[in-house]
């Protein structure tokens, strides 16, 4: 079994990859919840719906977030009744909010509700949210501490970062299912995703770095030189003091990191780093570095 951490970018473009080498049921993938939000009564986890819309194959992976050829109708809408929604939901993709929404609501678990809309569509992999309480990434701005969402979508990213908040106020502990999912993994790979907002978050939840220590872990830089591929991870890093690029990634994955790669154009040195083209511009750049990191982690774990 291969058990990924992921966030709704980089690294669903590598789970892409893998699926071709490794069926659905024996993928599982942790996901970063510390963007979600309740947005016009209902509930937008961003990076769990990449996840379902990508093994449900309905993905649009010309943005990676929403179905492809969705309509806009409910959202214009809700608009003009002068509703702030902020977020361009399109109608399909709400139809999934209401639901999570729902279930939330009678009281389920988001592991639940996230296993009863897997089942529902289609969906054979192991879909983990990283926790069931509540987490949120908040940003420090000017305007005042704002919701990333808000920071990323509403503003676009041209806020100056003052600084990165994380609100948990229960001091959130990984669902049993994450920590299993963990310790039965041939391979843990951390993908491409943003270590601030998308990765942090789910070795913030209790339990997970002590099991990551015992599993056999890859993790994979969104960094060439000193520019993310894509997003703003790079303002995010700085402003937790730390400089954008592989280096300072793999700094913070090294207590369980057995593996580090970085893409082979990258001019940032780290040392005992594996290097293999990161660029997932289509399906087979995707399954090319998925194939090679499966191999690798299976080599290295053999020699552990
Ligand atoms: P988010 O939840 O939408 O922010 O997505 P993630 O955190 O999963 O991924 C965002 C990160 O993915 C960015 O920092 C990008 O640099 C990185 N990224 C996106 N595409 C690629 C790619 O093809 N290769 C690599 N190496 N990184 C990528």
């Amino acid at each position: 079994m291969i058990t990924f951490l992921s966030g709704g970018t980089g690294t669903p473009k590598l789970v892409r990859g893998a699926r071709r080498y490794v069926a659905d049921h024996s993928i599982s993938v942790i996901v970063n919840t510390a963007e979600d939000l309740w947005i016009s009564g209902n509930h937008l986890s961003p990076d769990i719906d990449t996840l379902l819309y990508l093994f449900s194959g309905q993905l649009n992976t010309d943005t990676w977030w929403g179905i492809q050829g969705d309509s806009f109708h409910t959202h214009e809408a809700v608009k003009r009744l002068g509703i702030d929604e902020y977020i361009g939901i399109g109608d399909m993709d709400r139809a999934l909010h209401i639901l999570r929404g729902e279930l939330l609501r009678k009281g389920y678990s988001l592991t639940e509700a996230t296993r009863i809309l897997s089942l529902r569509m289609g969906i054979e992999s192991n879909i983990l949210p990283m926790t069931d309480e509540e987490v949120a990434t908040l940003i420090r701005t000017d305007v005042g501490t704002i919701h990333f969402q808000e920071y990323w979508v509403k503003h676009r990213g041209t806020l100056p970062i003052q600084e990165v908040i994380r609100y948990a106020p229960t001091g959130p502990s990984a669902s049993s299912e994450v920590i299993e999912a963990i310790g039965r993994a041939d391979v843990v790979i951390i993908g491409p995703s943003n270590p601030i907002t998308s990765i942090l978050p789910i070795l913030e939840c209790s339990g997970v770095i002590p099991a990551l220590m015992d599993a056999f872990v890859i993790a994979v830089s969104p960094f060439i030189g000193n520019a993310p591929v894509s997003g703003p991870a790079a303002a995010l890093m700085k402003a937790r003091g730390l400089s954008p690029d592989s280096a300072s990634t793999c700094s913070l994955y090294r207590d369980f990191c057995d593996l580090f790669v970085q893409d082979l154009r990258d001019p940032v040195p780290v040392h005992g780093s594996l290097r293999y083209d990161t660029l997932m511009t289509d399906m087979e750049k995707s399954a090319a570095l998925a194939e090679a990191l499966i191999e690798a982690g299976m080599r290295g774990r053999e020699k552990r």
